[in-house]
C-alpha cells in the first residue's frame, strides 16, 4: 500500500503559501492544515495568560489543539509577533510536531509552514517552496488588511508591512530551531508575477509529475 500523499508547502510570510495550498487541498481533495496556526495558537495563549511569549511557553504550547486553530483574533500584529517568539523556542516545536504528523497520519494533507519539508515531514513526496519579493508579499499582506484600498498614506501603510515582514523573516531565517529555509530536494516557485490561478496550475503539474 503506498503511503498517504504529503505536500509540504514552505516559505516566508504572505508569499502566497497559504492560497496555494488551500486550493491544492480542495484540487486533490486532501485535508489541509496551516501549520502557523499552532504558533499563533500557542502565542495567544501566552498573552491572554498574561505570559511574555518570549518567555518559555511549553506549558501553553501543550495545551494547543486543532479546535485553537478556528480562533478569530489569530491574526492580529500582537499575535504575529508572539507566535514568531515562541515559535523560536525548540521545545515548543517538539511539542506541536506531534499534532501536526498526525493530522496527515491517515489520509495524507497539504500542509503550508516553514519547516514542513525540512523537519515535519522530510519524507514528504511532494515539497513546494513557495517566494515572492518583500515589495509583492507587503502590498498583498496590505491587500487583505485594508479598510481603506484608497487611503491617502497607503504607500506608507505597505512599507509599515514590508518592515513587519522582514523582521519576521529575518526571526524565523536566523533562529538555531529549524529555521525558515527549503529543503535541498523542494522545487521553488516564486509568484512574483504570477495570478493564484497560475501558481495552482503550476503547483498541480509538479504535483503530478511527482507523483506518477
Ligand atoms: O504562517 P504564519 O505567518 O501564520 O506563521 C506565524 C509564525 O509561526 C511565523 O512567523 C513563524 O515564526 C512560525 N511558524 C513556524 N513554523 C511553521 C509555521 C509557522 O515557525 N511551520
Amino acid at each position: 500500500m503506498t503511503a498517504p500523499l504529503v505536500i509540504a508547502v514552505d516559505g516566508p510570510a504572505a508569499a502566497g503559501k497559504g492560497t496555494l495550498a488551500q486550493r491544492l487541498a480542495r484540487a486533490l481533495d486532501l485535508p489541509y492544515l496551516d501549520t502557523g496556526l499552532l504558533y499563533r495558537a500557542t502565542g495567544r495563549r501566552m498573552l491572554d495568560a498574561g505570559l511574555d511569549p518570549a518567555s518559555p511557553a511549553d506549558a501553553q504550547a501543550r495545551l494547543v489543539t486543532l479546535g485553537d486553530l478556528s480562533r478569530t483574533d489569530l491574526r492580529v500584529p500582537q499575535v504575529d509577533r508572539a507566535a514568531s517568539l515562541v515559535a523560536s523556542q525548540p521545545t515548543v516545536r517538539r511539542i506541536l510536531v506531534g499534532i501536526q504528523r498526525d493530522f496527515a497520519a491517515r489520509h495524507g494533507a497539504v500542509l503550508d509552514g516553514r519547516d514542513i519539508g525540512t523537519v515535519i515531514f522530510p519524507d514528504a513526496r511532494v515539497k513546494l517552496f513557495v517566494t515572492a519579493s518583500l515589495g509583492a508579499r507587503a502590498r498583498r499582506r496590505w491587500e487583505q488588511m485594508a479598510t481603506d484600498p484608497d487611503a491617502p498614506d497607503r504607500e506608507a501603510q505597505i512599507a509599515r508591512v514590508a518592515q513587519e515582514l522582514q523582521a519576521r523573516d529575518v526571526a524565523d531565517s536566523s533562529r538555531a530551531a529549524a529555521p525558515l529555509r527549503a529543503a535541498p530536494d523542494a522545487i521553488h516557485i516564486e509568484t512574483d508575477d504570477m495570478s493564484a490561478d497560475e501558481v495552482l496550475a503550476e503547483a498541480l503539474r509538479i504535483v503530478a509529475d511527482m507523483t506518477r
